[in-house]
């Protein structure tokens, strides 16, 4: 295999200047910044690229973003009755012949100004507390006409319009929107400002170019984009608003398609190249099987045959290892590879983290001693002598395994012949990353296996990872204990350590997870350092410490004590989330639970429970509780099916943050939400897999429009393989 690259391809995406010249033409008016409209200043700037664009690495929002921020509500001022026809309660726009101006007696603020109005048919008052009389002297001039704008009351039997929202000329009627739209808007920032920044968006958004199958277009009565997004603007009726309208719909779909079509070029891409039949022998894995203090779960034989079977085709391997926290994928992947290894290829597994990677290679070892398999470790840590030396026995093929971090992926490391690729803990990856991985993971037909602890529900799925394969691992290995989970106020610390105290001296190991490392912005973060200060003046050298900002060698030093049993209590930030896996440790106290996710929270307590002993949970949190922290803490509670957890994540929170693809930088879905749009996306699915059966490289008629799409909604990556060949 050809080094695949991820930290290039991640500078890549970051690199936008280059994608910026290949974009087409016609976006160019789209991808300038709010900042060349006029009224934008800095302040504004600054508060629009909150509203609209919060996790863009610009410090502006761009003119598409504002095209694509809907009206929320719609306020409809086109009643025009007369004053006697006028239905107190409802909005109405009236033409008033402007009377006498009535001021509240000096220092009574709480009366307030009032100017009468007439028509032919009866009289009106408008209103206004606070008011400044030589603005309002100006603005409705006694004698003349003026036509007034917003809702009417009832006061006493006499009809008034508290502060009218506008009052215009007869000859500005023009400039009086009788259909409103209302946007969502941030603290700041007001709807007139959004909207006059929008009405500029309309005017700079060129025609588009088609890039829907015109039948399916018709046969759902859609308009074209840039009509469907004026429409969007300009809404008629609160129908217009919803997520069924036309224009909601096309332009969901459009975002769909681009998305689909985007994950349907790297597959396609990797179908490309021809993989190759692996098929073991089965002598290695026996080996393993006996060294082995269990014996495999029903699920993780029936994976196993799963994954087994798709390794022998000739096709290459795309597949999903989906198995919730302890449910045992490390030694699934472990016989995966002992197949590749004795089919005479080579295996690498790749960790997130360093942490992760050092503990597979600690657990490995023994077995791949006792099978004969050579296995080593590559981090960003292995330098000089022996990396090179890592390096030269893996283009000799010399080494069958290689453990690591995504250094496995950098220039300059050679497999002689790489067969299988595991990715753990795949969620972990940003999906820049992911996808660059998939697409670079070999162009010598590599089998790729991801494992993932996040149950991903299968509309996820689809718009993460596209059409991959699934295996999933449906039971945890026997004679696992439930463990005891509690949500408890953090003032019962004294308590609580009391009873650390008698758990320790029975032989317990704890882990204590602090949000923070250093108190930050949040000053009342008790932060790991210091909670490891004051525990220590209670347990002595009972306790350690691990956090992200140590040297490696030092955090090794700590896990090999806590998984030796030489420490006690290890207070940890959250390194230890993901893949830690010491099955005596039998506590988990998680300080400031109500800060962490669902999914996080599932995470962390997956670090206990690991053994035949009971476990127990301990979510401390500091009152008072949000109603969704509360909900997150009782969802714990309740389960300890991750299923069942990430479907509530997914009610609590949106899809895109379940797969903690905030944190990596995916774009969320502008317009498009799942599960509402589950039907829509299962035909952008077709759709994005017809157009690449009728056109593989995007060079037909439609493919310039196609590649507009996927620049225009960010799906940048997938244009980069297209050019990559
Ligand atoms: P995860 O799926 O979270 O990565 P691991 O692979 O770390 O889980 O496995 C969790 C623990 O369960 C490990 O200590 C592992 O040795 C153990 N384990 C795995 N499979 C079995 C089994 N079939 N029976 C008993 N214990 C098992
Ligand atoms: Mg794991």
């Amino acid at each position: 295999m050809s080094a695949a690259d991820i930290v290039s391809m991640n500078i890549d995406a970051a690199n936008l200047g280059s994608i910026g010249r290949m974009r087409p033409h016609i976006l160019t008016p789209l991808f300038a910044g709010s900042r060349d409209l006029d009224g934008i200043g800095p302040r504004i700037q600054k508060l629009l690229k909150r509203l609209l664009a919060p996790h863009s690495q610009d410090d502006d929002a761009k003119i598409v973003d504002l095209l694509l921020h809907f009206p929320s509500s719609l306020i409809d001022r086109s009643a025009r009755p007369t004053i006697s026809q006028a239905v107190p309660g409802e909005l109405a726009t009236i033409e008033v012949t402007v009377g006498e101006h009535r001021a509240p007696p000096r220092g009574q603020r709480r009366i307030p100004y009032r100017v009468t109005c007439s028509d032919d048919s009866g009289s009106l008052e408008l209103v206004f507390f606070h008011a400044r009389p030589d603005y309002l002297q100006k603005l409705l001039p006694a004698g003349e006409t003026r036509i007034v704008s917003g809702r009417l009351e009832d006061y006493g039997g006499r009809l008034q319009m508290p502060h009218p929202d506008h009052v215009v000329k007869l000859s500005e009627l023009d400039e009086l929107p009788l259909l409103e739209p209302v946007y969502p808007l941030t603290a700041g920032l007001s709807g007139k400002v959004v909207r006059k920044a929008i009405a500029q968006a309309l005017v700079r958004m060129p025609d588009m170019p088609e890039w829907q199958d015109a039948a399916w277009v018709t046969k759902n009565n859609w308009s074209p984009f840039s009509k469907t997004i004026s429409m969007a603007h300009a809404p008629q009726s609160d129908t217009d608003l919803l997520a069924s309208a036309p224009t909601r719909q096309r332009i969901a779909y459009d975002e769909l398609l681009a998305n689909q079509l985007a994950l349907a070029l790297v597959r396609a891409r990797l179908r490309k190249v021809p993989g190759r039949a692996t098929e073991g022998t089965g002598k290695l894995r026996q080996k393993i099987l006996v060294a082995l203090p269990f014996t495999l779960t029903p699920s993780q034989n029936f994976v196993l045959d799963e994954i087994g079977a798709d390794m022998a085709e000739p096709m290459r391997m795309l597949r999903l290892l989906q198995g919730d926290v302890g449910s045992g994928k490390t030694i699934v992947a472990l016989l995966a590879i002992a197949s590749a290894v004795e089919a005479g290829r080579q295996a690498a597994l790749m960790a997130p983290t360093e942490l992760l990677a050092r503990q597979h290679l600690k657990t490995l070892t023994p077995l791949c001693e006792a099978a004969g398999i050579r296995i080593a470790l590559l981090t960003g840590r292995e330098k000089g002598k022996q990396r090179e030396h890592i390096l030269s026995s893996l283009e000799s093929g010399d080494l069958d395994l290689l453990v690591g971090t995504h250094a496995l992926f950098q220039e300059g490391v050679e497999f002689s012949d790489l067969g299988l690729a595991v990715i753990d803990e795949q969620h972990r990856f940003g999906v820049h990353q992911r996808l660059a991985l998939q697409a670079k993971s070999g162009t010598g037909g590599t089998d790729i296996l991801v494992m993932t602890a996040t149950p991903i529900p299968r509309t996820l799925l689809l718009t993460h990872y596209g059409d991959m394969e699934v295996s999933k691992l449906l039971e945890k290995p026997a004679g696992r204990q439930p463990i005891a989970t509690r949500a408890m106020p953090v003032e019962r610390l004294g308590e609580i350590m009391e009873r650390l105290g008698s758990a320790i001296e029975g032989g317990a190991q704890v882990y204590w997870v602090c949000p923070l490392v250093e108190d930050s912005d949040m000053l009342d973060v008790t932060a790991a350092e210091e909670r490891h200060a004051t525990l220590k003046k209670r347990f002595g050298d009972k306790i350690g410490l691990v956090h992200g900002q140590m040297p490696g060698v030092e955090k090794d030093a700590v896990m090999q004590a806590f998984s030796g049993g030489d420490i006690s209590i290890l207070v940890a930030t959250t390194v230890i989330e993901v893949g830690v896996d010491v099955p005596n440790a039998t506590i988990m106290v998680i300080e400031h639970a109500e800060r962490f996710g669902l999914a996080q929270l599932h995470q962390l307590r997956g670090r206990v429970g690991r053994g035949t002993d009971k476990s127990a949970c301990i979510l401390l949190y500091k009152p008072p509780l949000t109603d969704t922290a509360r909900a997150r803490l009782n969802a714990l509670r309740k389960t300890e099916d991750g299923f069942l957890i990430a479907e509530e994540d997914l009610k609590l929170r949106g899809g895109g943050e379940v797969l903690g693809t905030r944190q990596s930088g995916m774009p969320e879905f502008k317009i498009a939400s799942l599960p509402r749009d589950t039907e829509l996306l299962a035909a952008a699915r077709d759709d994005a897999k017809l157009i690449l059966s009728r056109d593989p490289d995007l060079t037909g008629d439609r493919s310039e429009a196609l590649r507009t799409l996927l620049y225009l909604f960010e799906r940048d990556e997938a244009i980069r393989l297209l050019k990559a060949g």
